[in-house]
């Protein structure tokens, strides 16, 4: 009943799925360090949104997750908190290693955000972001990537190009256990399913995958059966 009361005191949540952990109530129940508790405060990220309410305790619970809100409700933080302590609970990038962790984001200007909202927890953790997507010459891209990251933020394609460059010496997705598709609608509006699958037929089947969308429409559920298991549905709002 108290679940209850605090879920109806968020907007409206509704999970699908079984054995969905209770929503938290603050940053500090999701056994997140010190350090990044600090970079919450700085940020004056005082209390978690809705979605990250329900959606950060289910994927720390190790489940494939499905994260519906609309645009603006938080979504970067739900799934880069719990991709912070998955990184962190993984032996150390070793020289030659790829990510630990991989964001498929729709657009440049999506996977800039993200890289940057990344990079306020990732400095202080000691942890390095790539950003990678396609409009722009791959070679600084790919130096960068060379020089080791725990996590690339990329566009689809250009995330092919990339595997594919030198012989496929520049990077790797075989240490890649956090999977994101972020902003899922619109990278399924852009056509890029087929690059999406590409990319996630070469992650280990064992991964934890993570979709977050504004909306979820029919043709997207299709997408999200063959790519995530078993996975908690989180709906904030009604259905758009
Ligand atoms: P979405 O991906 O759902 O469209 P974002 O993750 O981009 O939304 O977040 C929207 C805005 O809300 C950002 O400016 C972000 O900094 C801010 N934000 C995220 N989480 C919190 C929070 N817990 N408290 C206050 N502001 C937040
Ligand atoms: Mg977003």
């Amino acid at each position: 009943a108290e679940v209850k009361a605090y879920r109806e005191e968020l907007d409206s949540i509704t999970v699908k799925g079984i054995d969905c952990p209770k929503p938290i109530k603050t940053f500090a129940q999701c056994g997140l360090n010190l350090k990044m508790m600090n970079v919450l405060k700085k940020l004056d990220y005082s209390k978690p949104t809705s979605i990250q309410a329900q959606a950060i305790p289910a994927i720390m619970s190790g489940r494939d997750v499905i994260g519906i809100a609309k645009t603006g409700s938080g979504k970067t933080l739900a799934f880069l908190l719990p991709m912070f302590r998955h990184i962190l609970d993984q032996p150390e990038l070793e020289e030659g290693d790829g990510p630990i962790a991989v964001i498929l984001a729709p657009t440049r200007e999506l996977a800039m955000q993200t890289y940057k909202e990344a990079n306020k927890f990732a400095k202080v953790l000691g942890l390095r972001v790539a950003c990678t997507y396609g409009g722009v010459g791959i070679s600084e891209q790919i130096a960068d990537l060379k020089r080791g990251a725990e996590i690339v933020v990329c566009t689809p394609g250009r995330m092919i190009d990339v595997l594919a460059a030198n012989s496929g010496k520049v990077t790797n997705l075989r240490r890649v256990t956090y999977l994101v598709l972020d902003e899922a609608d619109r990278m399924f509006d852009k056509g890029f399913e087929p690059q999406i699958m590409k990319v996630v037929n070469n992650i280990r089947p064992d991964k934890q995958t993570v979709l977050f969308s504004a909306t979820f429409p029919r043709h997207m559920e299709a997408l999200a059966r063959k790519v995530l298991d078993k996975p908690v549905e989180i709906l904030v709002g009604g259905k758009s």
